[in-house]
């Protein structure tokens, strides 16, 4: 299967870039989501999650006490390093089954953090970046989750810079002040194309 890893800094646009290809029939495999279902309850991480830092992190109908482990790791770097052992393999091994399953010409892959974590740009085929400026970036943000500005800073603090995600970037959607729906849906249709073109070659090789 042809693989491109769709990433951005928050709010960027990835959700809304991914939904435009998932209107052409792209399966879409979101990292985000994978990493919610695993400790959501009864998840495949949750048992690893209790048994490393006990049954309170674990809220009574068997999902992870979000609250709570947010709290921990967010002093606590030796803590959220323990949470990622767990939770990263298995968010790997989820994605790749999620991929091979998928039915398609090829599967876009969402990873926010595709930049930052590990080895995901060489277990993708093609990296395509969404690309704003920082001050669009905490406007939408701010507008989306009601945070202050102050939180999104925070946030993108932590994330990869700008210029790092353009330059792991294969392709890039530039969705800043003047993208619209309708001209996202331009470029997506034109790395669509591209993408299909890529994609049958691989497959007349295999
Ligand atoms: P991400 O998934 O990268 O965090 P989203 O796709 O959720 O980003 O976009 C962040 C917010 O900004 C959403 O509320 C979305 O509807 C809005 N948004 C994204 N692109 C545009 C745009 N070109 N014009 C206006 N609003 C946008």
């Amino acid at each position: 299967m042809f693989v491109i890893g769709l990433t951005g800094g928050i709010g960027s646009g990835k959700s809304t870039v991914a939904d435009l290809f998932a209107a052409r029939g792209v399966p879409i495999v979101d990292t985000d989501l994978i990493a919610h279902r695993i400790t959501a309850p009864h998840g495949v991480a949750m048992a690893q999650i209790a048994q490393a830092f006990g049954a309170e992190f674990v809220a009574p109908d068997g999902s992870m006490d979000r609250a709570r482990m947010r709290t921990l790791v967010f002093g606590d770097e030796s803590a959220r390093k323990r949470l990622e052992a767990i939770t990263h393999p298995l968010i790997r091994s989820e994605t790749e089954r999620e991929t091979r399953e998928a039915n398609g010409p090829y599967v876009i892959v969402v990873v926010p953090l595709l930049v930052e974590s590990g080895t995901w740009k060489t277990r993708v085929d093609r990296v395509l970046t969404v690309d704003c400026s920082v001050e669009t970036q905490i406007a939408r943000v701010m507008r989306r989750n009601a945070f202050t500005r102050e939180q999104v800073l925070a946030i993108i603090a932590r994330q990869a810079t700008r210029e790092a995600r353009l330059a792991a970037a294969d392709d890039v959607v530039v969705n800043d002040n003047g993208a619209t729906l309708e001209t996202l849906g331009h470029d997506v249709e034109a790395l669509h194309q591209t993408f299909l073109t890529l994609a049958a070659k691989r497959a007349d090789k295999a």
